[in-house]
């Protein structure tokens, strides 16, 4: 027997003596206001589908069309024959919905800041970070081989100093706008006004943002007027608000096609199913012209702080859509999650590596597709909790 299976037996039991084992639940419908999983019904408050469009009928319908078209699968990757009309379509709607010069596709989010990060820098360049980017973009920071310096999160004193420092180098700072676990707002303006006088290059994540802010869903780049002379990079992603799956860079024809030419992660993949992005075609018209789903949204985010506020649980930004109630020790937030599921209510509890350790928290996040009612159940739920009564 080699050296593997006593090794894997050994690190799973560590992991569960941690209490850091993670279990899958099995869902049985589409994401939504309410779920089934394991067999039972809840009202979800863990899926990123913010504008309740996943399951959108005319979302559907598109996918469909798309598939009878094109078939399930884009068959080889994009620089050998898997970019379809369907991705031609999608790269000029999303240009205008960006109000950028040009976007590219890509299969996911993940495989989007891979490329972003690798092509842009490289063994003698230096990365600078906030400290909670999502995972992609650190393993895309250790893919190039390019020096790594983070800073505090939304710490732009911090993020000065990097740049002071590294002065003489090639820079790219790189931040999310929203972020993904903690529902807070980098700042951004300020940020890009640093970059602009370090003369750093600036990428901004805005995965959770597209669909939520900004005029018509384009999210915070464009309602903060930073475009792509101030702003370079904005990188997007189709499985949050979008409801479906694959990602997109945008800025200028330049940046684009030294993607095209060099991004390995966009190479040496199969392209995004043409379906799916015939889905995501839909999903922006619906993201820009019914503003009601952010108008919605925003009201659900007030109710549920102003229940919070009367519990007296702190809470996230005041126009996020994700909301994080931070309790500290990885037992105390599975508990509390058990507890909710319990009274019928799914909410994530997410625990470190995800977050850093002692801030174990349940996310919840909010949509469109949740009614009031919904949320107060919600609220009166974690009152309960806070009073210690099961
Ligand atoms: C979800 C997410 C990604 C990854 O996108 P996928 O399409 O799910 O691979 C990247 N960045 C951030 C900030 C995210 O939240």
């Amino acid at each position: 027997m080699s050296w593997l299976a006593p090794e894997l037996t050994r690190r799973l039991a560590s992991r569960a003596a941690g209490n850091r084992y993670r279990h899958r639940v099995i869902r049985e419908t589409g994401p939504g206001a309410e779920v089934q999983i394991n067999g039972q019904r809840y009202v979800d408050f863990s899926s990123n589908d913010y504008l309740g469009l996943a399951c959108h009928p005319r979302v559907v319908a598109a996918f469909q069309r798309g598939a009878e078209r094109y078939g399930v699968g884009s068959g080889a990757s994009a620089l050998v024959s898997g970019y379809c009309r369907a991705h031609a379509r999608l790269e000029e709607d999303l240009a205008v919905f960006t109000g950028r010069p040009r976007a590219l596709v890509f299969s996911s989010g993940y495989l989007a800041n891979l490329a972003v990060v690798t092509t842009l820098a490289g063994r003698r360049d230096t990365l600078i970070a906030d400290r909670f980017n999502h995972a992609s973009l650190i393993d895309a920071a250790l893919l190039s081989r390019a020096r790594l310096l983070r800073y505090p999160h939304r710490d732009t004193l911090a993020l000065e100093r990097r740049l002071q420092a590294t002065e003489g180098s090639r820079r790219l700072v790189v931040t999310e706008s929203l972020f993904s676990m903690d529902g807070d707002l980098a700042p951004l303006g300020r940020i890009a006004a640093l970059c602009e006088h370090y003369h750093a290059a600036l990428v901004v994540d805005e995965a959770h943002a597209i669909g939520v802010l900004g005029p018509g869903g384009q999210g915070s780049l464009a309602e903060l007027g930073l475009g792509s002379e101030v702003v370079p990079v904005q990188i997007g992603t189709f499985g949050k608000a979008l409801g479906g799956l694959g990602a997109f860079v945008a800025g200028s024809e330049d940046l684009i096609e030294t993607m095209i030419q060099d991004a390995r992660s966009y190479r040496y993949t199969t392209a995004l199913a043409p379906a799916i992005a015939e889905a995501v075609r839909e999903a922006l018209v619906l993201a820009r012209t019914e503003s009601w789903r952010r108008e919605h949204l925003r009201s659900l985010i007030a109710a549920f702080q102003g229940g919070l506020s009367e519990i007296g649980i702190p809470k996230s930004d005041r126009r996020s859509p994700i909301q994080a109630l931070v309790f500290g020790e990885d037992d105390s937030v599975l508990e509390a999650a058990e507890r909710l599921r319990r009274r019928g209510l799914f909410v994530a509890a997410i625990r470190p590596p995800t977050v850093p350790i002692g801030s174990a928290r349940l996310r919840v996040s909010l949509t469109a597709a949740h009614t009031e009612g919904q949320v107060t159940r919600l609220v009166e739920a974690l009152a309960e909790l806070r009073g210690g009564s099961s």
